[in-house]
């Protein structure tokens, strides 16, 4: 077998891979073009009548079943893991060693949550036992567990191609409650995609699970998306990508007559707060750190921390200073798809002709490429214009400079949700540091201390989302253990006869 993946293009529908009525063809960064299936909605109507049938089985499958599934598809996956590498790489442009990575944790995932299910604590299982001696009236005995919530449509994003795309944290967290899924599959990575489901599809076979546990719709318009978000017998979705998409998708989805949780985990500008005295004592370290973490993976992540607050003075010019030399050497990068590409250079365009905004770094970007941009701002400008903290996909930061600490405090109010806020600081800085804390507290779902945001621990004390428009769920998490959360729902069991209790509460 050679490590070069040729695509069939074909939807897999419940175990079959599928012809489409159209096609649409990719555009990779690199690498021959191919036709897939374009997904209608009669295509997601079939994959979800068939995950719906999946249901009855997988939905009430024993803990252990499960983790033995999950576990197969990640071997499956490994199997794969040249070939995925491949084409992954020739897809999006990333380069094949971050691809290889993010295959180690896509498969981690998948082997996460099979270990965290057959622990058990997941279920959260309750119970208040009868009191039928009880003044003035008796109470019944009641006993509470979470149960899986039903199928689950799934969106992932153009820059993790495996760690939240196909098999990615929604996928796993959803098949490891007990809810079959269909994916509408990324245009960006539609081989990528493909080569995914035929792991999950091996595993489907090896495990004996109904194949209607998964299916994956190609498509490269709204279509397949919305029909999916409308399907009567979808039952949650889990969303990765931007917020205008997100936003469209969740409106779609409150709109329904029976409307369902919308998952969705948007972009975020990841504020840091550069304090003092760790500016003094080590600013250069920080704002070499800064370009690394800004322009890894050509600015495309999530998590990038695209705004730095910082008091004036002579070491904020320094800090600048070394901020600009670092950014400014920083080579251009491939963008993921020509899209992502375009819609940098309109970001950065936008950023640019802000009135008090002042040029640091802008190397160029042209084609799919993208070469770092860094800007300065005064704190007063900054809160002046609101669209200044909006995310630009891309390797672009944003230096604000505040007077003082009751500015950075009022940068800190005017915050939307953000996936993370940053403090760097020193033991002197940590006055400062615990008047901003309540303040990050109510903006963000993930505080740091002294380090860089990009780099996502798959744990369970992780938290992955935030305040909207950092995500559209605040109380859940798309990355770690407790993401299984979003798919399940607690029923409860009054005065139940043994013998009809689930088997994970009797
Ligand atoms: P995207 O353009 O929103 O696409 C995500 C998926 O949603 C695609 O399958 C897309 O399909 C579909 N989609 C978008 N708008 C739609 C609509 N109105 N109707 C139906 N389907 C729709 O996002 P992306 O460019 O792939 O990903 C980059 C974004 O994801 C960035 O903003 C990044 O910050 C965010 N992100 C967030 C996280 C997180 O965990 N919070 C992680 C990674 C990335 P079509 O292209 O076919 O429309």
């Amino acid at each position: 077998m050679t490590d070069s993946y040729t695509p069939s293009g074909k939807h897999l529908i419940a175990g079959e891979w599928v012809e489409g009525a159209s096609t649409f063809r990719s555009a990779p960064a690199s690498g021959p073009a191919h036709d897939y299936a374009a997904g209608t909605r009669s295509d997601i109507d079939r994959a979800v009548k068939a995950a719906e049938e999946a249901f009855w089985s997988y939905g009430y499958s024993t803990r252990a079943q499960r983790a033995a599934f999950l576990n197969a598809v990640a071997d499956e996956i490994e199997a794969r893991g040249a070939r995925i590498t491949d084409i992954g790489h020739r897809e999006s442009g990333l380069p094949m060693a971050r691809l290889e990575g993010e295959r180690g944790r896509t498969t981690g995932q998948l082997r996460l949550f099979a270990n965290h299910i057959l622990k058990g604590d997941y279920l959260d299982r309750r119970h208040d036992e009868a009191l039928p001696d009880r003044k003035p009236a008796p109470r019944p005995d009641l006993r509470l567990i979470q149960r899986p919530i039903g199928p689950v449509g799934v969106f992932g994003a153009s820059n993790f191609p495996l760690a939240f795309s196909t098999a990615g944290g929604d996928t796993a967290s959803a098949l490891a409650a007990g809810c079959p899924v269909v994916v509408k599959g990324h245009p960006g990575h539609p081989g990528t995609g493909e080569i995914v489901a035929e792991a999950i599809l091996a595993a489907i076979e090896k495990s004996g699970v109904h194949p209607g546990v998964f299916s994956l719709v190609q498509s490269d318009t709204r279509e397949a998306g919305e029909a999916l978000v409308q399907h009567p017998l979808v039952k949650a979705i889990g969303f990765t990508g931007s917020l205008a998409g997100g936003r469209a998708l969740f409106d779609l989805a409150n709109k329904r007559p029976e409307p369902i949780p919308f998952f969705g985990e948007l972009g975020s500008v990841n504020p840091m707060f550069l304090l003092p005295e760790a500016v003094a004592a080590r600013g250069e370290a920080i704002a070499g750190g800064w370009a690394g973490s800004l322009t890894m993976g050509a600015g495309q992540f999530c998590t990038n921390p695209g705004i730095a607050i910082i008091n004036g003075g002579a070491e904020a010019d320094a800090f600048q200073t070394v901020a600009t030399k670092a950014l400014g050497e920083v080579a251009a990068q491939t963008m993921l798809t020509e899209g992502i590409a375009g819609a940098f250079r309109d970001g950065q365009a936008r950023i640019a002709t802000v009135d008090g905004v002042a040029e640091l770094v802008a190397a160029g970007s042209d084609g799919r490429n993208a070469a770092p941009y860094l800007y300065t701002v005064s704190g007063e400008a900054f809160l002046a214009n609101p669209g200044l903290a909006h995310e630009v996909f891309g390797p672009l930061g944003i230096l604000v400079r505040v007077k003082g600490e009751d500015e950075m405090l009022s940068v800190a109010h005017a915050l939307e949700g953000q996936l993370t806020c940053t403090l760097h600081m020193d033991d002197g800085d940590t006055a400062l540091a615990a008047k901003l804390m309540p303040v990050l507290e109510r903006k963000a779902g993930r505080i740091l201390a002294n380090g860089f945001p990009t780099g996502v621990e798959v744990a369970d004390a992780m938290m992955h989302g935030g305040p909207y428009p950092a995500s559209t769920n605040v109380s859940t998490t798309s990355v770690g253990t407790l993401a299984i959360r979003r798919f399940l729902r607690p029923v409860s069991y009054q005065n139940m006869p043994e013998a009809l209790l689930p088997a994970d509460l009797a």
